[in-house]
């Protein structure tokens, strides 16, 4: 058992993104641990516009206990639909009610918010930008903000993010609802040729529309010369809108309702994928800055980042019941060690599937189409990814129960550790 006397477990947690805020409410859980969490910006953010919760998003938000402050729309049935012509190619499922862990649409920033009043008050320090970190051995590590301040700590969380890809925006339902034949109640994605469009409700009550999410992507797009990497920055309607222009009439009517200044780019930033997201035996990183790739992270990088918080502070609680420590540095070394082997193989994974993808997302984009529509229905019938979302394909992302995996990883490692 830890000792009432061990010293407090300083942590510093760095943003507070899905998986900085995760990490301060898995955390603070925790007894005797000195926790921090800064934030370069001066608030929280509200970027994005809808988000996907799957069925692994809702397991790791009820280990969270936020599960009943997040709720949206269905995506049941996501209808796939040919961009240019609008004709469905596959129906998707029948939505099912009875259903708990069902895919649903919600506001970013209700998932933001719910995150974020679960952190208990005067954790989290704005207008802190890292700068810097200094290994000081048995010691810890020095953490250099921007402002010249600095502090020491035993662990060091990077929950600093990194970039995905598209074009995101809300659009409000009632400058909508005149147009004929567009599905606003159910989800629908419109496939173009290297390119697709999203639309789907956010809100739970389906009778009471506030917003339409609108989302744009574009793949095997040429490099700008000059362009720089962002993340939620403002594009014009046009911007976004000559990419798509030779879509299905109705698609152009919704760009049209677009307030502008409503659509926010991401654009892509790529990284190596990792050989391991720990270093030093006391820095950690979870969520999106461990898996950096331009390919997108599935609609669940906000559950894997709420996964990786969760993981780590079971981590930290396995590392100190069997080093009878609340805050060495063997305890902060095993709890890195344990994390690694839970997390490490769940994202080898899911890189190999991502190169696979840029493959055929490369072919996709290099192919002369002599029937689009007909090529279109093949893939799905092959790929069945309407159908198949959360079970065959990609199961392994989408039916994640992180509370599940890590049980039987402690089990089997209690069982190693008593020669079973
Ligand atoms: C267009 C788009 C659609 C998406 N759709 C979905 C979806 O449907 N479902 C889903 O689950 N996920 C989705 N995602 C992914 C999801 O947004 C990310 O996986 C998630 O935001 C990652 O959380 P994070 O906390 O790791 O990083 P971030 O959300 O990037 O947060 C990082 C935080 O760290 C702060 N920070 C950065 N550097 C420093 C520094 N040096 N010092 C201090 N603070 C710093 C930043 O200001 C920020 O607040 C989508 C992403 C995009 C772009």
């Amino acid at each position: 058992m830890p000792s009432a006397i061990s010293p407090q477990l300083r942590v510093a947690v760095i943003g507070t993104g899905p998986g900085g805020l995760s990490s301060a409410i898995a955390l603070s859980e925790l007894p005797n641990i000195d926790l921090r969490v800064y934030e370069k910006a001066g608030e929280l953010k509200n970027l994005g516009a809808g988000i996907s919760v799957n069925h692994n998003g809702w397991k790791v938000l009820e280990l969270l206990g936020i599960r009943d402050r997040v709720n949206g729309a269905s995506t049941n049935p996501t209808v796939q639909r040919n961009a240019y012509t609008g004709e469905i190619v596959d129906p998707g499922v029948p939505h099912d009610p009875s259903d708990a862990y069902e895919a649903l649409r919600v506001k970013r920033l209700v998932l933001q918010e719910a995150l974020a009043e679960k952190v208990p008050e005067g954790l989290i320090e704005f207008n802190k930008k890292l700068v810097g970190l200094k290994d000081l051995g048995k010691d810890g590590v020095k953490v250099l903000f921007e402002d010249g301040t600095e502090t020491i700590v035993d662990l060091v969380v990077g929950a600093d993010g990194i970039r995905s890809v598209g074009w995101r925006c809300l659009v409000p339902a009632k400058r909508l609802k005149h147009i004929r034949d567009l599905p606003l109640t159910t989800t629908s994605w419109w496939y173009g040729k290297a390119k697709s469009l999203w639309l789907s409700p956010v809100d739970a009550d389906l009778s009471n529309l506030t917003d339409i999410e609108f989302t744009a992507r574009v793949f095997n797009e040429p490099p700008v010369p000059g362009r720089t990497v962002s993340w939620g920055v403002r594009v014009s309607n046009d911007e976004v809108f000559s990419r798509f222009s030779d879509c299905d009439p109705r698609l152009a009517q919704v760009f049209a309702q677009v307030p502008e200044g409503n659509w926010t780019e991401f654009a892509a930033y790529a990284g190596p994928s990792m050989d391991s997201l720990v270093a030093w035996d006391k820095l950690v990183l979870v969520g999106d800055s461990s898996h950096p790739s331009a390919a997108g992270g599935f609609g669940s990088g906000s559950a894997f980042a709420m996964e990786d918080s969760w993981t780590l502070a079971r981590a930290i609680e396995y590392a100190r019941s069997i080093k009878g420590s609340d805050a060495s540095p063997s305890v902060v070394a095993e709890a890195l060690r344990v994390f690694d082997a839970i997390r490490k193989p769940y994202y080898k994974a899911m890189s190999d599937f991502r190169k696979s993808q840029k493959e055929v997302l490369k072919e996709v984009g290099r192919k002369e189409y002599v029937d689009f529509d007909s090529d279109l229905r093949e893939r799905f019938a092959k790929d069945g990814l309407g159908a198949k979302r959360g079970k065959g394909f990609l199961g392994f992302v989408y039916g994640n129960d992180i509370g599940k995996v890590c049980k039987e990883f402690f089990e089997t490692e209690q069982a190693r550790r008593n020669g079973n």
